[in-house]
């Protein structure tokens, strides 16, 4: 029998009729998997070792399968497959304090970011990127885009344990970076968006704390702000005018960056949130002075955050990433132009964090 997702209401209704149980249970239950963070029913202790062994016949509580791990000290790349055989890869950052205020040998953590993907390949053909290589096999479910945290939760909480005071450690910020365009994956972006943010049988994560990154689809950022989904947004922006943006980025030639600015202007408006601009560092193509000077003309007056991304070198692309002077020189560009900026770290550099730099190896390997 193919076991249903523990968040199918439908499923969960019949089970708890069949089985006569009072609404408490349900509530433990919940309790097990977002408090306790526990994705395998023999950890739920708080639960009758019988109830547990008659859930786990009907439900799993993730509906991926974990395919390989690899981690060092501030980052764990996860690689799931799904039911259908796709890979599809999540990444956790560890973002840690200081050293110079670090106490008792603690783990030392600031905060945790999980970055997931929500499409398995992406159709966007941005040409600095992967992903799309390898073509669009399909969307992502609500409940296969809810698995990679419900898991990276259980890793987190089996490696560092309980903070200080006494709750677990766990996943505090969401960002859509990972594999594919979100928004081309509305429902169950938005429907995954709803069970990170609320209490009851859900992450109670806030919502400053979730970032969808959008390549720019300009009908769906409408339907954002008209569906009042008060999540951050991060654009992937790459280029200050339009002839670079049709370069770098096919969408541009569909939804011009104008009418985007306009539609960016809109959900601020509405929303009051500061928007991050996505910025690829690109040797002799994107990080010319004078882009700099334009990007400032084109934020300047704007509620806007700008992330450079070092372009990653890969050999599939023939790109080569900017010189840290060049960087260096361009973010003292927008700063004097008054924007506000950050040179994505190590951290991110490594673990290639932005919209299409997750890896691609382990993609080309399944051959679909
Ligand atoms: S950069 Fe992002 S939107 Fe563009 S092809 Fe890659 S995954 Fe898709």
């Amino acid at each position: 029998m193919t076991k249903s997702f523990i968040l199918d209401a439908g499923k969960i209704q019949e089970f708890t009729k069949e089985h006569k149980l009072q609404p408490f249970r349900i509530k433990q239950l919940y309790q097990e998997i977002f408090k306790n963070q526990n994705i395998n029913f023999a950890d739920m202790t708080t639960i009758s070792k019988e109830l547990r062994e008659d859930l786990d016949k009907q439900f799993s509580v993730t509906t991926l399968k974990v395919d390989q791990i690899i981690e060092d000290r501030n980052t764990t790349k996860i690689w799931f497959e799904t039911h259908d055989g796709f890979m599809i890869e999540a990444v956790i950052l560890y973002h840690r304090q200081d050293d110079k205020y670090i106490k008792n040998n603690s783990p030392k953590l600031n905060r945790i970011t999980l970055c997931v993907s929500s499409q398995v390949g992406c159709p966007m053909w941005c040409i600095f990127c992967v992903t799309w290589k390898l073509g669009i096999k399909r969307n992502l479910g609500r409940d296969e885009i809810i698995s990679q945290l419900l898991f990276a939760n259980n890793h987190i909480k089996k490696k560092f344990g309980k903070q200080e005071d006494w709750t677990l450690y766990g996943v505090r910020n969401v960002v859509f970076m990972g594999m594919g365009e979100p928004l081309l994956n509305y429902d169950n972006t938005k429907k995954s968006i709803e069970v990170m943010l609320r209490q009851e049988a859900g992450f109670s994560l806030s919502k400053r704390h979730v970032t969808i990154s959008t390549s720019g689809i300009i009908p769906w950022i409408n339907q954002l702000i008209k569906d009042d989904i008060p999540v951050q947004l991060a654009i992937s922006l790459h280029a200050p005018n339009q002839e670079l943006r049709d370069k770098l980025m096919p969408v541009a030639k569909a939804y011009p960056l104008a009418e985007l600015m306009k539609t960016i202007d809109t959900y601020v408006k509405k929303f009051d949130n500061r928007i991050f601009y996505e910025y690829i560092m690109i040797k002799n193509i994107t990080d010319k002075p004078e882009l700099a000077r334009q990007l400032v003309t084109l934020l300047k007056h704007r509620l806007a955050h700008v992330n450079l991304i070092p372009y990653n070198n890969n050999p599939a692309i023939e790109l080569k990433e900017s010189d840290e002077a060049t960087m260096q020189a361009f973010k003292k560009i927008l700063e004097e132009g008054g924007i506000t900026v950050t040179i994505r770290d190590s951290l991110g550099r490594k673990m290639k964090w932005a919209c299409g730099q997750l890896g691609y190896e382990k993609l080309t390997q399944q051959g679909k």
